[in-house]
């Protein structure tokens, strides 16, 4: 079974696609961003995939790629095509090179034109393609730096993209409307920039007169993925929050095991953010732990300290989870979830005051 994402980074209106043979338990990852390394790598943990490869379209210009923090952290080999340029690839990927994860794979195709070096990745079954910056929804990428031609994305399109099955999904690499996904037929039938009778001629006029202004990111993002996203301080972003063994879950904020706070309590704010009833209920708390509930913790948090790490905690973890997103808004950086609660925490058989069987 084919085990299909995509995933949004909001701040670059990119898209990132992962890709995974269930059966396998293999994934690639196609256009990760860095910022995003820590959610994607925590959904493949929850799918239970193996990260074999990130594959990058192109060397982007609008955000750098999560490339090398992937393989850093997942052993993922890094893909991308020999034209880029790109240096500390493990995989430099010419026409028609294949992708493998498990027994599924994608094709790599060279559609250069928005940069030399752009490739569009297509599914086995041709059911799905990754076009990157090549074809948008109803738009393509722009063709006015890193080598972009109008004439080779005009010919990139109508001669690999286009004779794709009319029913291909096409997957781009961004939408800034905030559509996901278009088709071959589609795209023939309603592009305005090069579908229907739209020639080359035409096309080279229309993208030679967008007047877009500079992406605000290409300064910093080309220079890092012409080196596969391999920041100048390696060791702050392969260690996260260094205070424990935190774990990243996919809906966005750490958590931490029952038996280490237990045994390092003494170095931690534990604050429970239950009602006072469930405090002093049959439950019990942690010792140590400080009551405050979760509808006064936003006003209260001025009573806790910045310099110690804080563990929230409630009875099952979801409350606490909200707890650890307001604290971290109010300026608190080392927080993290009690993984489970209270309930997780006694069906541990760890100690609780006032704990009632
Ligand atoms: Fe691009």
């Amino acid at each position: 079974m084919l085990v299909f994402r995509q995933l949004f980074d909001p701040q670059s209106s990119t898209y990132s696609y992962l890709l995974g043979d269930r059966a396998a338990g293999e994934a690639i990852l196609i256009d990760p961003v860095f910022e995003q390394a820590a959610r994607d790598a925590a959904l493949l943990r929850e799918l239970d995939l193996g990260l074999v490869a990130t594959l990058d379209t192109h060397a982007h210009a609008d955000h750098v790629t999560g490339a090398w923090l992937l393989k850093k952290r997942l052993g993922a080999k890094i893909a991308i095509s020999a034209a880029s340029g790109a240096e500390g690839a493990d995989i430099r990927l010419a026409d028609g090179d294949r992708v493998c994860f498990g027994g599924r794979y994608v094709t790599a195709l060279a559609t250069p034109g928005h940069t030399s070096g752009c490739m569009s990745f297509v599914l086995d079954d041709e059911s799905r393609a990754f076009t990157g910056d090549a074809l948008l929804i109803r738009g393509c990428g722009r063709t006015d730096f890193q080598q972009g031609s109008a004439h080779k994305l005009y010919r990139s399109i109508k001669t690999r993209i286009f004779t794709l099955p009319d029913d291909c999904l096409l997957w781009p690499g961004h939408d800034y409307r905030g559509l996901t996904s278009t088709s071959v037929a589609e795209e023939k039938a309603h592009n305005p920039r090069l579908g229907g009778n739209i020639s080359e001629t035409d096309f080279a006029g229309y993208m030679s007169h967008l007047g877009l202004p500079h992406p605000k990111q290409i300064g910093v993002a080309v220079p890092a993925n012409m080196v596969c996203g391999r920041p100048a301080d390696e060791a702050a972003a392969i260690d996260g929050p260094g205070w424990g063994p935190l774990t990243f879950t996919f809906a966005g904020f750490w958590e931490i095991e029952p038996a280490w706070v237990e045994e390092h309590g003494a170095e931690l704010q534990i604050v429970d953010v239950r009602e006072a009833d469930e405090f002093s209920g049959p439950l019990g708390h942690i010792v140590g732990a400080r009551l405050l509930p979760l509808g006064e913790l936003e006003k209260r948090a001025g009573e806790l300290a910045k310099d110690r790490p804080i563990v929230t905690v409630c009875r099952a973890g979801a409350r606490s989870a909200q707890a650890a997103a307001i604290l971290r808004k109010v300026g608190f950086g080392n927080v993290a979830n009690l993984a489970g609660g209270m309930l997780r925490w006694r069906a541990q058989n760890l100690p609780a005051q006032g704990a009632r069987d």
